[in-house]
């Protein structure tokens, strides 16, 4: 037992346990690269619109401090626990080491449903929680970003709370933010557009044609939404789409564009139209060439793993597939090319150290620009983790974790322990 004990965690330990065996990491220097460095809950008191006091537990969790400042979203939703904040700090530091960026991972969220609050309710825990985490985070030492329940305003928040209390503007606090509070073009856009780019890659080895492929979302929110753009904007039929309201299913392929359209204005799906109605739960195991999780972790176990019917299976989400369904993938990895989420969507961090970049650097990039070199570091990675599967056997999500693993290993190591 740990102080993150919980599914999500367990999921991430064990994950890193099989490459641990994999890469043959001695049984002592496993905690080191594990266990997270600092973590902190904070309580964020706030003013509800009827007067009363709402009391919300906060959390940020940094894994390791080797490679540079550490970066991660922050999460509102009501799931989130440290547990949850723990193992998403852990995914991310193998995905900026996969990818080759000079950062640790870290994660922060608050245990809330942020539909439950007004605007007004949902500014003000937004610069609580900032507030409160002033003494954790910097510039140079942890560098927040949205993911689930958090968005561009958002992030202009924390920004505009951190660089009141520092007396001046620190845009390179917070990633993620809007062009107009220094954030950079293509972030919005980043992992959609990563997910599509990647989904291409694997397409290409498959020798799949995207005009005549079909691709079903899961998630309809920034990542959902962006890829299942993409992907209709390259050709593929998008047939089914869900969000935490219901699922959308036609043959012939969905409206996309339309769909974009309500779910921004209505922030869901719901409404858009009854005869589309589908189960929910039959989503993931639709025959179609692309699937896509954009939503939550763990939706894929071994029973959802067995019965998956797609050829390229995209995990946009961060930990969408378990462990026991991971075996039953590694079985069926001649039948379904997996592009693991440490690689699939870590477009979005790509692009996030970007804005980082150019915020210390007060020099902004032009969009082609961004997506370039996004593109650029997507398809190095990509090719080294399709490299490493084919010389080892192994299927993509280890050997993705393994370059991840081992690269934090080696600067941990080269670093030496201190003192
Ligand atoms: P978001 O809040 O914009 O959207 C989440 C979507 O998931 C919404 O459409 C919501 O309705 C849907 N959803 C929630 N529960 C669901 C359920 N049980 N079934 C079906 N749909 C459900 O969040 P996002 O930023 O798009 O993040 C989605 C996933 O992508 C998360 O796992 C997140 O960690 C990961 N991710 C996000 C980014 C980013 O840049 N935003 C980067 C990397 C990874």
């Amino acid at each position: 037992m740990t102080a993150y004990s919980g599914p999500v965690f367990d999921m991430a330990v064990k994950q890193f346990e099989v490459i641990a065996d994999h890469l043959s990491i001695p049984e002592d220097a496993r905690a080191r690269l594990l266990m997270p460095k600092r973590a902190v809950t904070v309580s964020c008191p706030i003013h509800r619109d009827d007067g009363t006091t709402a009391v919300f537990e906060g959390y940020r969790v940094q894994h390791h401090l080797t490679l540079g400042p550490t970066k991660g979203g922050t999460r509102f939703a009501a799931s989130v626990d440290l547990g949850e904040v723990a193992a998403l700090a852990i995914w991310m530091s193998w995905k900026c080491a996969l990818v080759g960026l000079p950062y640790g991972g870290a994660k922060g969220g608050i245990s809330v449903e942020p539909s439950s609050l007004s605007r007004r309710e949902l500014e003000a825990l937004s610069r609580r929680y900032m507030q409160e985490m002033i003494p954790f985070v910097g510039p140079h030492t942890d560098v927040m970003a949205p993911d689930m329940g958090t968005n561009e305003q958002i992030m202009a928040w924390f920004m505009d709370t951190y660089s009141m209390y520092q007396g001046q503007t620190v845009a390179e606090i917070v990633t993620g933010k809007p062009v107009s509070a220094g954030g950079t073009l293509g972030r919005r856009e980043a992992t959609g557009r990563g997910v599509a780019h990647l989904v291409r890659r694997a397409a290409d080895e498959l020798q799949i044609h995207l005009s005549h492929a079909t691709a079903v979302v899961q998630g309809f929110g920034n990542v959902g939404s962006i890829t299942a753009l993409e992907l209709h904007n390259s050709g593929v039929k998008v047939i089914a789409v869900s969000d935490h309201t219901g699922a959308l299913y036609r043959p012939a392929g969905l409206n996309i564009p339309n769909l974009v359209e309500h779910a921004a204005s209505k922030g869901s799906l719901e409404g858009y139209s009854t005869e589309l109605g589908f189960d929910p739960a039959e989503i993931l195991s639709l025959p179609c060439d692309i699937l896509v999780p954009a939503a939550v972790e763990r939706v894929i176990d071994a029973r959802v793993a067995a019965h998956l019917r797609c050829r390229i299976l995209a995990e946009g989400a961060n930990g969408p597939t378990t462990p026991e369904a991971d075996q039953i993938l590694g079985k069926r990895r001649k039948e379904i090319f997996l592009v693991p989420d440490i690689l699939c969507n870590s477009g979005g961090v790509v692009v996030s150290y970007f804005e980082w970049v150019q915020d210390l650097q007060r020099l902004f990039w032009e969009e082609d620009e961004v997506m370039r070199r996004e593109y650029q570091v997507l398809d190095r990675a990509f090719h080294e983790v399709s490299a490493r599967s084919k010389r080892e056997g192994v299927f993509n999500r280890t050997a993705a974790m393994a370059i991840g693993v081992e690269r934090v290993r080696g600067a941990k190591d080269t670093r030496g322990l201190f003192p």
